[in-house]
């Protein structure tokens, strides 16, 4: 998937000798990161735009191992169904960004492996959540016409395990699409990768290349690589949490600081304990999603709940090493300093840290209050039922406006002078085609080339399916 060879001056980095040889290359568009989102630009780049010289630069050995690693995240290709959290306005955003991936994975059947279509629900339980559901459910249905209104024993055709055990005396209702998508975003960058590397532009994928500091030039920029330097004429900073830090680095998105959150996953110990993806009302305010199980893209006998929730003050999870560079991230200001306070003190937010502290820290009970959140979904779980996920999850990185003091939802954009900074929290993955279309427009401004957007939106519209599957209208 990598080549570590730079073709425009056959200079070799050799990661497995370790050997450094220097590396000079000259470039149209650096892309720094090869997550979903960085090899999503490298392909759109690639394939719709007339720009030649596309060089990515990935850190670690192979492509998409941090957030966009298949345990790293949910799954889910979000497009704002079932996303309780989203205003009407958000959910048709992401819907049709959204919309361009699962245009992209119906028409590549071959990376089938990439993605699994299920059915998907959000799950209401009690008077309250009954009656906000069926609100949402007439606010949104004109925008998701395969939506329906379910009640309890059209919940139990689907899944039998959220209704077993179940008070009847508890109302509950879901609403639920048989559209879902489930999908390993890992695969789905390395399919990117290739499709951009079988295009007539020249892409080098270099991995094992952290770039270590970037600097403006006359041309464009000057990368700091192992053994070398990347000239570059624009630049897409695609590195996750760590866009964040090189853009403060050039003086760009001084007024922004992250809430780094780390999220992880239970798995049941039974198999096939459900077979879509379950998803609960969420709190509007909270950019989180709510706990919810689902059968796993890599084995659809395996049964994951989550994700948790835990603030760490670190850029990468489990990585004490990325402590000092997340402290590089705060904007040491009494504002700065403020933000964090208020938010995390927010009436939604505290005691739901709290509760996610006990669960990421506290042995034994930790386990015990999970599951009275997964029960909300399957209620004869036991505490033998579910075990950690361990060595598996990802780190959110949240924006947090310090003019506002307020948490940003979804993904964030930091644009300067021909170069663009990408923060991609959740549903960073599920808009990363859209993202990228965008950033290649902007670069094509940039560069004096051209962005064929007709032919890109023709080439990721889906292709009508028949979707003729049982729906039981409350
Ligand atoms: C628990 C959890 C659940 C989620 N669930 C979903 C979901 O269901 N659906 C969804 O759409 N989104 C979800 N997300 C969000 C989604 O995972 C991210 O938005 C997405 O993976 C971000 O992709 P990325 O390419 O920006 O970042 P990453 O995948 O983290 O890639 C960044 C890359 O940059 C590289 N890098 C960093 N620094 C450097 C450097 N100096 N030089 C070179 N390379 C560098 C890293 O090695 C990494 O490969 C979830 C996230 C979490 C944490």
């Amino acid at each position: 998937m990598c080549e570590n060879r730079c073709r425009q001056h056959g200079s070799l980095y050799n990661q497995s000798t370790g050997l450094e040889v220097l590396v000079e290359q000259t470039t149209d568009v650096a892309i720094v990161g090869g997550g979903i989102v960085g090899s999503a630009a490298a392909y759109v780049l690639a394939r719709y735009t007339t720009v030649r010289r596309i060089t990515l630069l990935e850190r670690a050995t192979v492509i998409a191992t941090e957030s966009s690693a298949c345990g790293s995240n949910s799954q889910t290709l979000h497009v704002g169904d079932i996303e309780t959290n989203y205003e009407p306005d958000m959910a048709r955003r992401v819907r049709d960004d959204a919309e361009l991936i699962a245009a992209y994975l119906d028409r590549h059947p071959r990376d089938a492996s990439a993605y699994r279509r299920d059915h998907k629900m959000v799950l209401a339980v009690g008077v309250r959540e009954v009656a906000q559901l069926t609100a949402r459910f007439a606010a949104i249905r004109d925008l998701y016409p395969a939506l329906r209104l379910v009640d309890g024993p059209a919940i139990a055709v689907l899944e039998s395990n959220v209704m077993a055990g179940r008070n009847p005396r508890v109302p509950v209702a879901a609403l639920v699409s048989h559209e879902g998508y489930t999908v390993n975003f890992a695969k789905l960058a390395a399919s990117w990768i290739r499709a951009a590397r079988a295009s007539s532009a020249q892409v080098s994928v270099l991995c094992g290349m952290p770039v270590s500091a970037m600097r403006r030039a006359d041309d464009g920029f000057v990368l700091a690589v192992p053994g070398g330097t990347i000239r570059a004429r624009a630049v897409v900073v695609c590195a996750g949490a760590y866009s964040l830090l090189f853009a403060r680095r050039l003086g760009y998105g001084q007024e922004l600081e992250f809430l780094p959150v780390v999220g992880g996953f239970y798995r049941t110990t039974i198999p096939n304990v459900l077979t879509g993806k379950v998803y609960t009302v969420q709190v509007p305010e909270r950019p989180f999603a709510a706990v919810h199980g689902d059968a796993d893209v890599r084995n659809a006998q395996w049964t994951r709940f989550g994700p948790t929730a835990k603030p760490v003050p670190m850029l990468a999870r489990a990585r004490a090493r990325t402590i000092p560079d997340f402290l590089r991230t705060i904007v040491w200001s009494a504002r700065g300093i403020l933000s964090y306070l208020v938010i995390m003190c927010r009436p939604q937010l505290f005691p739901f840290l709290l509760k996610m502290l006990i669960i990421e820290s506290v042995p034994f009970i930790g386990k015990r209050v999970f599951l009275r959140d997964a029960r909300k979904i399957v209620p004869k779980l036991r505490v033998s039922d579910i075990e950690r996920v361990h060595n598996e999850g990802g780190i959110r990185p949240q924006l947090v406006d310090t003019r506002t003091m307020a948490l940003q939802h979804g993904e964030g954009r930091i644009e300067g002078d021909r170069v663009i900074f990408n923060v991609t929290p959740s549903p960073g993955a599920s808009v990363s085609l859209a993202v990228a279309a965008r950033d290649a427009e902007q670069v094509c401004a940039w560069l004096g080339a051209t962005f064929d957007r007709t032919r890109f939106i023709a080439d990721h519209t889906r292709v009508p399916m028949d979707v003729s599957v049982p729906r039981t209208a409350a």
